[in-house]
C-alpha cells in the first residue's frame, strides 16, 4: 500500500497527471443529474442514480456498475463525542458495486441533493479510473480535477 500512494509510483503520476474526463455526457445524463438536484426521497434517488450512472457508463464505454441506495445512516466514528470521520458511500471494484447511505450521521436527515450528487459521482468516478483509465483509483489531485471536470459537464 505504501508504494501505490506514494507520489513516486507511477499509478500515483498517472492519476494526478489526468485532470479531465475525455467523454462526451449526453443530454440524458445532465437530466439525470439536474433531477437529482430536485430530489429527496431515497426511492425517487434510486431511480436517478440508476439512470444516471447507466447512462455515464454507456457515454464513458464502461461496464455497467450497480447502485445501492441506501435508506440508512451514514457510518461515522465518535472521539470524544466528537464526529471524526464520516463515510458517505465506497465503489467495489472487484463487483463494480456503489453504494451510498442517504441519512447524515449524526442526525439522520436526508442528505442536501448536492452532498447526494457529489458522493454518487465521487465514487462513480473509482469506477471510470479503474475500468477507463486502468488506475488502482486513489485521490489524488487529478482524482478531485476530473471529478470537477465531470461535474462541468453535467453542469451541476
Ligand atoms: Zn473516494
Amino acid at each position: 500500500m505504501f508504494l501505490i500512494k506514494s507520489p513516486a509510483s507511477k499509478n500515483y503520476q498517472k492519476s494526478n497527471s489526468i485532470t479531465s474526463v475525455d467523454f462526451f455526457v449526453s443530454p440524458k445524463a445532465k437530466k439525470a443529474a439536474d433531477d437529482i438536484m430536485n430530489s429527496k426521497k431515497t426511492a425517487d434517488r434510486q431511480m436517478l442514480a440508476n439512470i444516471l450512472i447507466d447512462e455515464l457508463d454507456n457515454n464513458a464505454g464502461l461496464e455497467k456498475a450497480k447502485v445501492k441506495i441506501s435508506d440508512t445512516r451514514q457510518y461515522h466514528k465518535k472521539y470524544n463525542g466528537r464526529v471524526v470521520a464520516k463515510r458517505y458511500g465506497y465503489y467495489r471494484p472487484k463487483s463494480n458495486y456503489i453504494y451510498i447511505q442517504n441519512l447524515t450521521a449524526v442526525r439522520g436527515q436526508i442528505l442536501a441533493p448536492k452532498t447526494f450528487l457529489n458522493t454518487l459521482l465521487h465514487e462513480w468516478l473509482h469506477h471510470y479510473d479503474y475500468r477507463k483509465l486502468k488506475l488502482n483509483s486513489i485521490h489524488t489531485k487529478g482524482f478531485y480535477l476530473r471529478l470537477r471536470s465531470l461535474k462541468d459537464e453535467l453542469c451541476v
